[in-house]
């Protein structure tokens, strides 16, 4: 980002201004050692401690337990959409539970349904998923293979506040709101998230899962596509990519040491996505929020104006304004500002100010 300027991109994302300028510095020689981060092998010793330091602040950011697994592996989070069923659904006599929030989580089940029975436990289509469904509302399996939701839907700004429960090992698509909040990890079996929202470049998706659900992967499966496999290897069954996971490591280092802990990154969101959600409470006729107050992400902030007309009017002054990708997903259109843990409170500090006005100027009646 130049100055003054802020991107509200959903991802790839805003990434913490120290760890560019790190990235910045060293991008044609590493520190101590002359090569670039873009020519390192894989294998080399530097690459190993850039392996063991991001798992171990990922274990001291997240109090990940002893008998859990970190992998980096590629392929986004969609490839998960098919490792997950292919290792812990294929074979399998039990359903598995999908809690479907929004576009990510319908994409989910579609994969699942190739390899096994995809029960979907909730379905919030009926109010265009702008909420997460309570307790009572899930229609759980009696056992399940396993039970995956979306704890983050990032095209409609929902988002869990409170961890669902299911019968069988909870499967979460983090994908939006990794690291930015604490997790009870010991009560997932398994968690995956790409890196671009939140913990660094595309490229890399970490996968953190329990160990004895590696002994339920079915044998016969493409190695790439085994978790057992990538677990035996360390992560390196083929060429890693060093440089997103260099940078990754960046992010969770500026996190323990910049920030402190997941509960103070959280204290931050929280205080960033109030900003934006007072004047959408202020002028609910004016800005429409997409999601429920109780289902509100603090990740992506989603809404639409009175009209298209007025919807374009905003995203191309905000533009002009220097407040980039401020536009909608396609599939719902609108406005969506994505607040992610990189995210500065001057950028939405700013924004604010600029929909406050914005108001003022198009609908004077209103204020
Ligand atoms: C972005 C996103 C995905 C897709 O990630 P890719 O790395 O592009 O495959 C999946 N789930 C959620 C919740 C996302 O935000």
């Amino acid at each position: 980002m130049a100055q003054g300027v802020f991107t509200f991109s959903p991802g790839p994302a805003v990434l913490p201004l120290p760890v560019l300028e790190q990235v910045k510095r060293e991008v044609v020689a590493l520190e101590g050692i002359g090569i670039s981060p873009l020519e390192m092998s894989h294998r080399s010793a530097w690459f190993a401690q850039v392996l063991e330091q991001a798992t171990e602040n990922l274990r001291r950011l997240l109090r990940i337990p002893e008998n859990y697994t970190v992998l980096f592996l590629q392929g986004g989070a969609r490839l998960q959409f098919s490792m997950v069923p292919m290792n812990l659904l294929r074979g399998s006599k039990l359903p598995a539970d999908y809690i479907l929030t929004g576009s990510w989580g319908k994409k989910a089940v579609e994969e699942a349904r190739r390899e096994g029975q995809a029960h979907v436990a909730y379905d919030g289509q009926e109010h265009n998923y702008s909420r997460v469904p309570s307790a009572e509302e899930l229609q759980l399996s009696p056992q399940a293979a396993y039970v995956h939701f979306t704890s983050n839907e990032t095209i409609q700004g929902v988002q869990f506040h409170q961890w669902p429960e299911g019968n069988g090992p909870l499967v979460c698509d983090a994908s939006s709101d990794f690291l930015s909040r604490p997790m009870p990890v010991e009560r997932f079996g398994l968690i995956y998230a790409c890196a671009q929202k939140n913990a660094g470049p595309a490229g890399v998706t970490v996968v953190i899962l329990r160990n004895d659900l590696l002994e339920r992967v079915p044998p016969g499966l493409h190695s790439m596509l085994d978790y057992r496999q990538h677990a035996k290897a360390g992560s390196l069954l083929n060429t890693a990519p060093v440089f997103a996971c260099w940078v990754l490591m960046l992010v969770t280092r500026w996190l323990l040491e910049e920030i402190g802990s997941l509960e103070e990154m959280h204290r931050r969101n929280q205080a960033k996505a109030q900003l934006l959600y007072e004047v959408l409470d202020q002028y609910p006729d004016f800005y429409i929020g997409h999601a429920q107050p109780q289902s509100r992400s603090l990740m992506n902030v989603t809404f639409r104006l009175p009209s298209e007309e007025l919807t374009r009017e905003f995203l191309a002054q905000a533009d002009s304004q220097g407040l980039k990708e401020l536009k909608g997903h396609r599939s719902v259109g609108g406005v969506r500002a994505s607040l992610y843990n990189a995210q500065p409170l001057e950028g939405v500090e700013r924004l604010r100010e600029f929909m406050l006005q914005f108001v003022k100027r198009h609908a004077p009646s209103r204020c």
